[in-house]
């Protein structure tokens, strides 16, 4: 028995190119979000894989009436919810071919290409970013298990041994990062045994950057009641709303009391590729390990994330388990084997999407889009500030734009009943698809524009929708209240 024939795969494969063509051509015309309740797609799956072959018609045919109407469309330029990811055609074509190639990239010698291509990338991003050429990294899944492994080295750094000999017997270790670090830093603390109790949060100042007055207070708290810092956790655009923590001084807080830095960048960090904003990113040179994600805002497909590290040896010291049977002469003499680097083994060929991406648009190509979603942010900012009511509630430094209605002098708790109800009427209509943020307490509506297909038209198109959602609402609003 075998595989399907080769020429059945073609037809497959051309039949497959020509599907994703159709849809990235029918983008506009599709509803962000589907249509679809929890459990209806589940519940029209035979419980049961088919004993028998089945036609690939068959499978086209739920393609077309299954999978296609339960998209949410990532893909639309009328995505600004959350952070706007988008798969450009070139990623994609890097993907599909990952796959076919089927490379596993856990040793120089499993891959030759693979693990050489990713170095490759990997300087390139570290160029691309202006960080320092000793910079040196791989391409991991995403930023959750990047800042993960990060945080294992910063630990094996603070605690020598302790993938030997565990945590017993040691003390406490702490992680320090603000209110509105991500929550993938909670998780490495959740895994790496340092408990959510050894994450402290530092609060942040009125421009949502960690106060580092008070980072200091709680480091000495700490060390005074006998627990270890092991790493503050800087971030370079916050999910909420894309604040950056003052680098610089974390980075000399870090350099003084002999802690690790690690900057968290996952958003912001793809625009360090433009000078002009490069400014913000002061100080992360000076940080032990780096993450930002290509697949998040340089529009390669999910998943690629790029971790760059200043001394590549300590990740290796806290990870680099060698069974005999993967022992090679090259590994000896000190060829990458990226299976050292991390936790998977096998590894897919990530690099091939990225590069197909810088290639075909090249340096000015991808800044030329990163400067048009910036000024589409700019554009949009503007444009809502002459609603009646409505309040920009962070600065725009990057391409998210965090608003809320405020029509009079409502409580924080009706202020926040009333811009659910306007999230929820602009993705009920599902031409547009935004996210909202509680930060400080303040509940906002976050509009994120980082879709590689997205344009002025789209934008413009959902402050239109933003008006009729208030309107609505404020109608609403009056009738309740003369009934009342
Ligand atoms: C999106 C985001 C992450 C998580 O990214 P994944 O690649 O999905 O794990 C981490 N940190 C920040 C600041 C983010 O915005």
């Amino acid at each position: 028995m075998s595989d399907i024939p080769v020429d059945q795969f073609r037809r497959l494969g051309q039949g497959t190119v020509d599907r994703l063509a159709r849809y990235l051509e029918s983008l506009e015309s599709r509803s962000v979000l589907p249509r679809t309740r929890p459990g209806e797609v589940l519940s029209q799956l035979p419980p049961e894989a088919p004993e028998e072959p089945e036609p690939w018609e068959k499978i086209e045919r739920d393609l077309d009436t299954l999978v296609e109407p339960n998209l949410t469309n990532w893909q639309s330029p009328n995505y600004l919810a959350y952070f706007a990811t988008s798969a450009c055609g070139p990623g994609i074509a890097g993907d599909m071919l990952a796959a076919g190639y089927n490379q596993v990239g856990i040793l120089w010698r499993t891959s030759p290409v693979s693990t050489e291509l990713e170095q490759g990338m990997v300087r390139w991003l570290v160029q691309f970013a202006g960080l320092p050429d000793s910079f040196d990294g791989q391409l991991a899944d995403t930023a959750s298990t990047a800042s993960l492994i990060a945080l294992a080295a910063a630990r094996e750094e603070r605690f020598p041994d302790v993938r030997k000999t565990g945590l017993a017997g040691r003390p406490p270790g702490v992680v320090y990062c603000s209110e509105l670090a991500h929550s993938s830093i909670d998780k490495a603390c959740v895994v790496l045994g340092f408990g959510l109790a050894g994450l402290r949060r530092v609060p942040v100042d009125s421009q949502f950057r960690m106060r580092t007055g008070v980072l200091l207070a709680m480091i000495a708290e700490d060390r005074a009641a006998g627990r270890e810092p092991v790493a503050i956790v800087g971030t370079a655009g916050t999910t909420a709303v894309t604040s950056v923590d003052p680098l610089t001084e974390i980075a000399t807080i870090c350099e003084r009391e002999r802690i690790w830095f690690h900057v968290d960048a996952a958003y912001g960090g793809c625009a360090a590729g433009l000078p002009e904003i490069r400014p913000l990113f002061m100080g992360w040179e000076r940080a032990d390990s780096i993450v930002f994600n290509p697949h998040k805002w340089l529009f390669v497909p999910l998943e690629c994330t790029g971790l760059f590290f200043r001394k590549m040896e300590r990740v290796r010291r806290a990870f680099s388990v060698v069974p005999n049977y993967l022992e090679t002469p090259e590994g000896a003499s000190g060829v990458r084997e990226y299976m050292d680097y991390g936790i998977q083994l096998g590894r897919r060929f990530r690099a091939l999407k990225l590069w197909f991406t810088f290639r075909t648009f090249g340096l000015s190509g991808i800044r030329q889009r990163l400067r048009s979603h910036l000024a589409l942010a700019q554009d949009l900012r503007t444009r809502l500030e002459t609603i009646p009511g409505i309040e920009i509630t962070a600065p725009v430094l990057f391409s998210v734009v965090a608003f809320r209605w405020v029509p009079g002098n409502d409580s924080e708790a009706e202020c926040a009943e009333i811009n659910r109800s306007i999230l929820e009427r602009i993705n009920s209509e599902g031409h547009y698809f935004i996210s909202h943020a509680v930060v400080c307490g303040k509940y906002m509506l976050r509009a994120a524009i980082g879709n590689i297909r997205t344009e002025s038209s789209n934008v413009m198109g959902f402050a239109d929708s933003l008006e009729r959602a208030i309107a609505a609402e404020s109608s609403d609003r009056s009738v309740r209240s003369s009934r009342n």
